[in-house]
């Protein structure tokens, strides 16, 4: 009997628990991706994360298409489109690998549709070092800070990567949305020519790009915080599911130089923080709208999105590494995160900024925005967040870059000397009112 496998931020055939489970049962295989924007619970994409999708799903579908597959595009909220999908193919199973935020919502309410419809509905780990469920604290609540929460997901055994299929069974013949009638690429104007020029969407990209990690850039991966170096760029590969982060943990146990090996566990540190906000977005399914720590609703944070605003998101600040950061997220769709950090802690500290502001700046222009990691860390530079940074450490860029960019390698790259205006803001003073806009917070949690 038909099965049909729904595709979400899992565009990957390696390691993919539902399909693995729909081959295993036999019979044709529907391969699904909806383009859902109505369901409520989901938030809808930013510009190059959009950018992003297009490619990799074409990429996506290309794969299942070498392996005698075809890719089923739709469009619509799936409490509709996939009971009417399962009608229209006589299927008997669907299944899917899981997702943590609001959107999981739609998944259990759609579990029970199919189930009272006699169809069979499997959801699968697959996309997460641990569920979020599996590490808690002894009284059974989330953890509230990293470094516990990490010890103990460490610790637990890894799932065993599954291996690619070869074929694919054809499904039943079915019609498909055609890609370029979604309208995820710009077009009036294409801005998207920097990201094109930096990534290669899709898992073949993936998989490579965790291959020359592996081999060359994890022994320099001490020197992360160094914008000028680069770190390992597996983040929007992540983000959409291109390689399962049980891949790269085997990975990252397995043929390495001993340089590389020393920094091993750091690189899989960072990628437990983003198991850790996708646990926090898991308690917090909000995160994105309102402070993690309730005490912060108090702090006089501005909504004014006028020229100062204007001016961080253009790169014209005058205060060299944050413009550099700004115009590297322009640019590329990406930003180192040391300078995120400091950009963000400009925005919300010297321009007394609400967080929110930037997360949604960041969201529509990252092509790694999720709604986890992105809410998490601002929250967390804006001091509101889980295991936050203290709101009174405010970042000083000069001093950033002496230590991080000291040769100016990083800041020149982005921003030649005769575009610099001068500081829209003193960055002495503003941190002064800063802390006295803290001072003036009550219940400070700090
Ligand atoms: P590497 O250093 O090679 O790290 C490997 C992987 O670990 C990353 O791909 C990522 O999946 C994970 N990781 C590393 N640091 C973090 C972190 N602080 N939080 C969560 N996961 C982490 N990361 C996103 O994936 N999506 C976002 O929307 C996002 N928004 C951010 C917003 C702000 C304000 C800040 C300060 C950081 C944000 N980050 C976000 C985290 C971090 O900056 C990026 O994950 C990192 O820069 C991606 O580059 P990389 O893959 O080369 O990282």
């Amino acid at each position: 009997m038909t099965s049909i496998v729904w595709f979400r931020d899992d565009l990957r055939l390696a390691d993919h628990p539902a399909l693995h489970a729909a081959l295993e049962r036999g019979g044709p295989v529907v391969l699904l991706y909806l383009l859902d924007e109505q369901s409520p619970g989901i938030r809808p994409l930013g510009g190059a994360t959009r950018w992003w999708l297009h490619h990799s799903l074409t990429a996506h579908a290309r794969e299942a298409e070498r392996r005698g597959g075809r890719l089923v595009l739709r469009r619509g909220a799936a409490e509709v489109e996939i009971p009417r999908l399962v009608a229209e193919t006589g299927t008997g199973a669907v299944l899917w690998n899981r997702r943590y935020g609001a959107s999981r919502e739609v998944d259990a309410r759609l579990k029970i549709v199919l189930r009272d419809a006699g169809v069979e509905v499997a959801s699968f780990a697959a996309n997460l070092l641990v569920e979020p469920w599996e590490v808690t604290t002894d009284a059974g609540t989330p953890y509230q800070v990293f470094t516990p929460f990490w010890r103990a997901a460490r610790e637990r055994p890894m799932r065993e990567p599954l291996p690619e299929p070869r074929e694919l069974p054809a499904g039943p013949t079915v019609a498909s949305d055609a890609l370029d009638t979604w309208g995820l690429l710009p077009t009036r104007p294409d801005w998207a020519a920097g990201l094109r020029a930096t990534w290669e969407p899709g898992e073949a990209s993936a998989l490579r790009t965790l291959e020359r990690f592996a081999e060359e850039g994890l022994a320099e991966y001490h020197r992360r915080d160094e914008p000028a170096i680069g770190t390992s760029s597996l983040s929007p590969h992540l983000r959409f599911g291109e390689v399962s982060p049980a891949l790269i943990w085997q990975r990252m146990h397995g043929d390495l130089s001993p340089g590389a090996r020393r920094n091993v566990p750091k690189f899989l540190s960072e990628l437990g923080w983003r198991d850790f906000n996708w646990s926090i977005l898991f308690a917090h399914p909000d995160l994105a709208t309102r402070n993690y720590r309730a005490a912060y609703d108090e702090f006089p944070w501005s909504w004014d999105r006028g020229p100062e605003v204007e001016a961080w998101q253009q790169g014209r600040t005058g205060v060299p590494l944050v413009d550099a950061g700004m115009r590297e997220l322009m640019a590329t769709g990406t930003m180192h995160n040391r300078v995120r950090m400091v950009v963000a802690s400009f925005l919300v500290k010297n321009l007394l900024r609400h967080w929110r502001i930037g997360e949604e700046w960041f969201w529509d222009t990252l092509v790694d925005a999720d709604e986890a990691s992105n809410p998490g860390n601002w929250q967390w530079v804006a001091g509101s967040g889980a295991d936050a940074a203290p709101y009174f450490r405010v970042f000083n860029p000069e001093l950033q870059a002496k230590k991080f960019d000291p040769d100016g390698d990083y800041v020149r790259r982005w921003v030649p000397d005769d575009e610099l205006p001068a500081p829209i803001v003193d960055l002495a003073e503003s941190r002064r009112e800063a802390l006295d806009a803290y001072a003036t917070m009550r219940g400070r949690p700090d």
